[in-house]
């Protein structure tokens, strides 16, 4: 199947390792121009080369926290236009909310919410005046059924999901869509932090922490960022126009009800 988004220009965010780098790798094997970006340098770098040499076309780097002002600035700047967004950062801690300050809330949200947000305030006008734009926003299977020690991901990615809803259908007439992926538990470097936690919430180890969650995947396995970052490309797809506002889970059929 040919997307034909080769030659487009795309800023994927938090890009160095697991969802976003797939998301990287799977566009620019598809021929677009791809920007990356994470705040550790070399692991950015060694990124960006293992693309480049799958994908044959030059991938370009940003080095930057893209929850700030100077990151976002930085990371826009870099990009002649940009026809494809795809936003991620890393997800909030665990814990209890009783722990959890103001100042922790406000970086929840501005981590999870409020830089897709900017990020897509920043970019929407010159897709609309192209009339090509495709935004993916990586959040979470916590925005369908919260996950209730990810308190601070629940609520932001939420915040985000609200907001995006009433956006996409402002900007669909102008062939700009806005759709976001919600990963259930995919074999990255954020998986381990998960189940360490769960084992000791439970008093048990790491091993059975991680059988306790697949467990619960019908599909008895983690998901892999590969085939997360070819549903990404997917949605970016000239001919996906026509998808927009939805919200797709990609959780091994964990989510239970009738309707994803
Ligand atoms: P990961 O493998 O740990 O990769 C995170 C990437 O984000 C790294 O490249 C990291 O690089 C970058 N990053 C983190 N904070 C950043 C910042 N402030 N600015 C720029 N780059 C930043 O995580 P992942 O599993 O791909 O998860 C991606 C997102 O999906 C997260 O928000 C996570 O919570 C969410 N999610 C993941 C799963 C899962 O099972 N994997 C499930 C549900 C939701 P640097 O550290 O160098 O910046």
């Amino acid at each position: 199947m040919n997307l034909e988004i080769a030659g487009r220009h795309a800023l994927v965010c938090a890009a160095s390792k697991g969802l976003g780098k797939a998301c990287a790798m799977a566009l620019a094997l598809e021929g677009v121009n791809v920007t990356i970006n994470a705040r550790n340098r070399e692991a950015l770098e060694s990124a960006a080369f293992e693309i480049q040499q799958a994908a044959g076309i030059p991938v370009n780097t940003v080095a930057c926290d893209i929850t700030t002002r100077d990151g976002q600035d930085a990371a826009l700047a870099t990009l002649p236009v940009i026809d494809i967004l795809v936003t991620n950062a890393g997800g909030p801690p665990p814990g209890d909310f009783r722990d959890w300050s103001r100042e922790d809330w406000i970086a929840g949200l501005d981590a999870n919410m409020l830089t897709p947000i900017e990020l897509i305030r920043r970019t929407i006008d010159g897709m609309i005046e192209r009339n090509f734009g495709r935004i993916v926003n990586i959040t979470s299977s916590a925005v369908k059924a919260p996950i209730p020690f990810l308190g601070l991901s629940n609520g932001a990615r939420t915040g985000l999901t609200g907001f995006v809803a009433g956006l996409a259908r402002q900007v669909a007439r102008h062939n700009v869509t806005i759709n976001s992926l919600l990963p259930g538990p995919h074999a990255t470097d954020r998986l381990p932090a998960a189940q360490k936690y769960l084992a000791r919430q439970y008093g048990s180890d790491v091993e059975a922490a991680a059988r306790a969650m697949l467990e619960l995947i019908p599909a008895g396995r983690f998901g892999s960022p590969e085939e997360f970052g070819l549903t990404c490309a997917f949605l970016c797809a000239a001919s996906s126009g026509y998808i927009t506002g939805q919200n797709l889970l990609l959780d091994g059929g964990s989510y239970a009800g009738t309707f994803g």
